[in-house]
């Protein structure tokens, strides 16, 4: 284990802890699970690396697709809680 391992980039804490799951990032950054969910639901990047992952997010470039940007904005919780079950596929679990 080098340094970069040592602890959790998010929390700062220590991931030595068993009870307390870890999950990598396809970039290979490893982080509590619950601090990189956590994390994810605000900015789809890695804290370290700035890895962008996958989004269902389109460009907003003309004012019609702005408007409809906004109407999908109530939907948004729900369509995050379906995009961090896709990055729940793509993230390894770590032991
Ligand atoms: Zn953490
Ligand atoms: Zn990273």
């Amino acid at each position: 284990m080098d340094g970069s391992d040592c602890c959790c980039a998010i929390c700062l804490h220590d991931m030595e802890a068993d009870d307390v799951k870890l999950r990598a990032m396809p970039c290979s950054h490893i982080f509590h699970q619950n601090c990189i969910f956590k994390w994810l639901r605000r900015s789809a990047t890695c804290p370290l690396c700035r890895h962008q992952l996958p989004t269902e997010e389109a460009a907003a470039d003309d004012e019609e697709e702005v408007q409809q940007q906004l109407q999908r904005i109530r939907f948004e919780s729900e369509r995050l809680d379906r995009w961090i079950n896709l990055v729940d596929e793509l993230l390894q679990t770590r032991s």
